[in-house]
């Protein structure tokens, strides 16, 4: 390879590619079930932005290259790769894309003179499932495997461009020959090494107004832990790239560094913590006590992922008064049956009492169901439903999500379905949520007629006057007049 360029001169493209589909637009990175959606809002993509900042760190040039925040054409987009001419570019894909990815990839190969053809990389969790598949459906250069994307770049340039050993975890070729560097393997990657990110190179201000994770906006996104303290939920497609017993968290110093960097240089007003679950225990009780300490408690909000019985009622006051507002919650189904079949580790009472300690603290939740999973029936999907309505009846959530369940390949959910011959397609483009993969006892139509019942059933008359007698600021008003515009949108989705 070129080892005698100096690193100031290699450019590395992290790149998010336009997918123009009729269905919207796809939500990547960290959203771990892959959704096209008509909201309009967009996702910064957390350890991709660590990767560019890392990598700037140790010299290189970094093209932050997310035409799907920046709402630009393919083509546009293609002459202007071809223009900045890098010398790597990085695309993180999933399930539903990978096939556009593959595309795309020969796309660039074909627009780039054989003299300046670029190495193309691919990572996220589809690709570290079945990494073998690119390398022959595609002409990738490499394959990048497990979740820790700046690391593994990191290693990538240097065996690159300075003939260091590649780290386990890469797929690529050699003489036509598919090979790979070993399994990955994360827990050598001491997350308090990386620097906190570089909010310019990465365009913040791309992705600061259109999320309804934020009701303050600038918003911005951290991850202060990578993925999930649990980490073995059977449908979850990151557990792919952290498997269970890998979760790492940032120091509390770290994750303080990132939120005041973002309050005091960028006027952030709310920040969302996107890791699987947030780190419990000492951690966030020290975090929550500087967040106080410091004031910041006072200049943010921030938003988190949780599980249903992980605190108590002192330590979700602690959270409110440190600045939290919104909390992410998967209650996924009420029954027992499915949550101990798709690992949850959760009882069904637990979501009712911990959502009445949230709102005994005066934090806003979120839940997030799913439905079509291979062994419930139609009174079982009613009774997720139902719960649901009463939830919302009761003022005990404030927003939902309903999905329809998806397996991901490199998840047990997906295994169970290959096993048992339940899978209605492998055709990787369907798998985005618009149509049910899983064979159930009802037809797609009745599934999505359930999902927006759902969606209709829970804004009724004491949701509303709760809504409105809620009000406290001009912050609220926009709030909820954007959450309704979101939420007609969101139907649209599943029509
Ligand atoms: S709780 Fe389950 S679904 Fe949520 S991030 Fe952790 S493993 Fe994934």
């Amino acid at each position: 390879m070129e080892a005698k360029l100096t690193t100031k001169k290699i450019l590395i493209s992290i790149s998010y590619p336009p997918l123009d589909s009729s269905k919207g637009t796809p939500f990547l990175t960290q959203n771990r079930q892959f959704q096209w959606t008509n909201t309009g809002n967009v996702i910064f993509p957390v350890i991709p932005a660590y990767a560019a900042t890392y990598l700037q760190k140790k010299g290189y040039k970094i093209f932050w290259d997310d035409a799907i925040a920046e709402k630009i054409s393919y083509n546009v987009w293609l002459k202007r790769l071809v223009n900045k001419n890098p010398k790597i570019i990085v695309l993180e894909t999933k399930t539903p894309v990978v096939k556009k990815h593959w595309q795309i990839i020969k796309d660039i190969k074909a627009n780039f003179s054989k003299k300046s053809q670029p190495v193309i990389v691919l990572m996220g969790d589809h690709v570290t499932a079945l990494p073998e598949e690119s390398l022959k459906y595609s002409s990738v250069d490499y394959i990048l495997t497990g979740g820790d994307y700046d690391f593994m770049l990191a290693n990538l340039v240097d065996h690159l461009y300075n003939k260091k050993p590649l780290a386990p975890g890469f797929w690529y070729r050699d003489k036509n020959k598919i090979c790979n560097s070993g399994k990955f393997s994360l827990k050598h990657h001491n997350l308090d090494v990386l620097p906190i990110i570089d909010r310019k190179l990465t365009k913040w201000h791309l992705y600061a107004y259109n999320n309804t994770n934020y009701k303050y906006k600038p918003g911005a996104y951290i991850m202060s832990g990578r993925d999930c303290w649990w980490g073995k939920c059977t449908f979850c497609s990151w557990t792919t790239i952290f498997p269970g017993q890998s979760f790492r968290s940032f120091s509390v110093k770290h994750t303080l560094a990132e939120i005041e960097n973002l309050v005091n240089n960028f006027n952030v007003k709310e920040i969302f913590d996107d890791s699987g679950t947030l780190p419990v225990g000492p951690w966030l009780k020290e975090l929550c006590d500087e967040l106080i300490k410091r004031g910041l408690n006072k200049k943010v909000k921030i938003g988190c992922n949780m599980r249903f019985g992980a605190l108590n009622q002192e330590q979700y006051n602690l959270m409110s008064k440190a600045g939290f507002r919104f909390i992410l919650y998967g209650l996924e189904s009420s029954n027992q049956k499915t949550l101990d079949l798709i690992n949850k580790n959760e009882l069904v009472k637990n979501a009712v009492n911990t959502l009445t300690l949230v709102k005994n603290a005066h934090l806003e939740p979120h839940i997030t169901i799913m439905i079509g999973y291979p062994w419930e029936s139609r009174k079982d999907i009613e009774k997720t439903l139902n719960r649901a309505r009463q939830i919302f009846k009761k003022g005990l959530a404030d927003s939902m999500q309903a999905t329809i369940v998806i397996p991901y390949p490199g998840t047990p959910l997906f295994k169970y379905c290959e096993d048992n011959n339940l899978l209605l397609t492998t055709d990787w483009d369907d798998y985005d949520m618009r149509q049910p993969i899983i064979k159930t006892s009802l037809t797609s139509q009745e599934q999505f007629n359930l999902v927006q019942s759902l969606f209709k059933g829970i804004i009724n008359p004491e949701f509303i006057i709760r809504k409105i007698l809620s009000i406290r600021s001009i912050y609220d008003i926009k709030f909820l007049a954007n959450y309704g515009i979101k939420y007609i949108q969101k139907l649209k989705d599943f029509s």
